[in-house]
This record gives structure tokens, C-alpha cells and sequence, in this order.
């Protein structure tokens, strides 16, 4: 994965480079204070993981230490966000809550660090592309194999044992939706693109304001182009998209490309009848029904890491799995593109046989 990831996320310091915007400096300091309370929280649940009698072991495991490589590579980027901020001019007072958490999330970090070879955590080159969430989920799986091989049980215990951790209730600086699924050689955890931003509603308005100011702007120049000017934490949501994708192995979507083509075709020929259309044309679903899935939001409102999700139009009429809780009724006709959500990956990654186990040096996600 290291040559697939190595020109999105050059260096941290590139990466994290969020413009000073006027427009959006007190946006772009609440995006990333909650952002980090969401990190810190994970760092004290792997904390919590190798506090026990075999938390060296532990560390050796590679899931752990791909783990700490994500909450390190967000850390300095929190870092060097502070730094910046504070030099152009943001008061002191308005940083404390973050501050106040970087200095925290240090302290942790440093104890999960230790022991660690300095290559490990030093080489920016090999961050994982996948989420601290994710990798979380993976180490539970692995650490803790006394837990039920059934996604319910495994999803309470999780969070019996890290609820406390978590102080925010929305997903910022992670994914909006985890899927997991069973087999019987082990786990497969996947997710949505993480997304570093507090609401659907706030990127819709600020895209709004942005139209108009585009359109006076586009009558003084009439070249400017779509994507420069994508800036702060848009353009560091667009890398995490672009990041995603790698891990889809090539050359193995066609026939999932294939199908959701056709999904979408029948969603927009027929307000109503999906399924009729897609039985008219004999299109079926891939049967994972052998296979245990569940997806979950993560932090949607408070009170809860994950929360049974409903999948959308789309992955409810092209998997087949079988679903713990609501049997996915579509309730709202939201439908994401293919490759988009968490179950397409999954379903990737199923194709080809690719399963978490319980050894040490074995990381899916
Ligand atoms: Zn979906």
C-alpha cells in the first residue's frame, strides 16, 4: 500500500496545510477540536487494550501498531494546525479546548508509542488508509477472542468496554458508517470514507455560499477552474475519498460496477418500484447470505459508538447478507455511488478472500 499512498499523503505537513480561510478559521478549529476528541478517545481505548497483562504483546501486533501510525499522523497534524493558528492570530483563548486535548492525546500517545521501534511511528510514508475506527475494531477482534463470534455481541461488547472513552457524539475525523461482517475463517471491518466535518448541513451552506461567490467571481474570470479551489478541510476530505480507493483491489469492481449501474438505472426510471425493475430485468443480488453483516453509525447522537445503521437503496438491492437488526427498509430513498459506502468495500474484499484472523502480524484494514 506504501507506493498507492505515498504521492496522496506526501507529508504531513502537506496534508494538513489547512488554509486560513476568514471564512471558515472558527469552522476549521471546531472541525478539528472535535476531530482530535474523537483520536484521543481511540488512543485511550488502545490504552485501555495493552494496559492489561498482555498489553506487550500487543504492541508487537501490527494492527496495533498501524493504529498508532494514524493517531501519530493526525497528532502532528493537530499540532502543526495549533501552531499556525496561533501565529495568524487566533486568541489563546479561543485554542484552549484543543490545546488542552493535543496535550492530553500527547501524553497518551507517548505511552502507546513506547516500546515501539522508532521506524514504526517515524516513516510518514505508510500511514494505513483506513480508519483509526477501523483498526480499533480489528485489535478488539484480535485482543479480546473470548468475545461471541456474532457482530451483535461483538458491537456491545465493544462498547460495554469503550463507551466511556468518547466524548463526542458526531463521527468528525472518522467514518460515518462501519460495516462489519463474519466469516468463518474471521472479521472483515470496513467503512466509509472518513470525513472531516461536523454536518451534512454546514458543508451544504458553506457550498451554497461559495456557489454565489463563484458565480460574481466567474464573471470577473472566466477560467477558473472546479478543484483549486477547494480549500481547508474540503481538500483534506477530497485526499481521505481519493486515499479510500486504494484500498479496492484493481481490477476486481467490474461486476460490482456493473450492477450498481443498473440499480441506479432502475432507481431513476421508476420512482417507486426498484425492485420491480431490477426483477424485470433479472437482476439479483450478490448472495452473502451466509454471511453475518452489520452496519453501524458511528457517533450519531450521543450516547452510543455504534448504532445500527440501515443500508442504502443501492447496497440494500446488491448484497444479500445477513443483516443484524432492521432488515434495511428504505425508508428515505438515500442511494450513494458505488464504491462509495462501507458495504461495497466489503463486498470487494470478500470477492477476494481477503479476512482479518486473529494472528499478530495480519492487518486488513
Ligand atoms: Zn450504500
Amino acid at each position: 500500500m506504501a507506493d498507492s499512498c505515498e504521492y496522496i499523503i506526501d507529508s504531513v505537513e502537506n496534508f494538513w496545510k489547512i488554509e486560513t480561510d476568514e471564512d471558515c478559521k472558527d469552522e476549521n478549529l471546531e472541525i478539528l477540536t472535535v476531530g482530535v476528541n474523537n483520536m484521543y478517545s481511540i488512543a485511550n481505548c488502545a490504552n485501555d487494550l495493552i494496559s492489561g497483562k498482555d498489553g506487550l504483546k500487543l504492541k508487537a501486533y501490527s494492527t496495533y501498531q498501524r493504529l498508532v501510525k494514524v493517531l501519530d499522523f493526525v497528532f502532528k497534524g493537530a499540532q502543526l494546525f495549533q501552531h499556525n493558528a496561533s501565529k495568524s492570530g487566533l486568541p489563546e483563548e479561543q485554542l484552549k479546548p484543543l490545546s488542552k486535548t493535543i496535550d492530553d492525546f500527547k501524553g497518551v500517545l507517548d505511552r502507546l508509542k513506547s516500546d515501539l521501534p522508532e521506524d514504526i511511528v517515524g516513516n510518514k510514508n505508510e500511514i494505513p488508509n483506513s480508519s483509526a475506527i477501523e483498526l480499533l475494531l480489528e485489535l478488539f477482534y484480535k485482543a479480546c477472542p473470548d468475545v461471541d463470534d456474532i457482530i451483535y455481541e461483538f458491537a456491545m461488547a465493544f462498547e460495554a468496554r469503550f463507551g466511556k472513552y468518547f466524548t463526542e457524539n458526531k463521527s468528525c475525523g472518522l467514518p460515518r458508517v462501519v460495516f462489519i461482517c463474519y466469516v468463518s475463517s474471521g472479521i472483515i471491518v470496513t467503512a466509509s470514507a472518513v470525513k472531516w466535518q461536523l454536518s451534512f448541513k454546514k458543508v451544504m451552506e458553506r457550498e451554497m455560499k461559495k456557489k454565489d461567490k463563484k458565480e460574481e467571481e466567474e464573471e470577473k474570470n472566466e477560467n477558473e477552474n472546479e478543484n483549486t479551489d477547494r480549500k481547508g478541510f474540503d481538500r483534506v476530505n477530497e485526499r481521505l475519498i481519493q486515499w479510500r480507493k486504494t484500498r479496492f483491489p484493481s481490477g476486481s469492481t467490474q461486476t460490482a460496477k456493473e450492477l450498481s449501474k443498473k440499480v441506479f438505472g432502475a432507481s431513476t426510471a421508476k420512482k417507486q418500484g426498484i425492485g420491480c425493475v431490477l426483477k424485470e430485468q433479472n437482476v439479483k443480488a450478490f448472495d452473502h447470505s451466509n454471511i453475518q453483516g452489520g452496519a453501524f453509525h458511528v457517533l450519531q447522537g450521543a450516547g452510543s459508538i455504534l448504532k445500527i445503521h440501515r443500508p442504502c437503496n443501492k447496497c440494500r438491492r446488491m448484497y444479500n447478507f445477513a443483516y443484524i437488526g432492521p432488515k434495511g427498509s428504505v425508508q428515505d430513498g438515500r442511494i450513494f455511488q458505488y464504491g462509495s459506502c462501507a458495504e461495497d468495500l466489503c463486498h470487494v474484499l470478500l470477492e477476494n478472500d481477503k479476512v482479518s484472523d486473529r494472528e499478530p502480524d495480519t492487518s486488513l484494514c
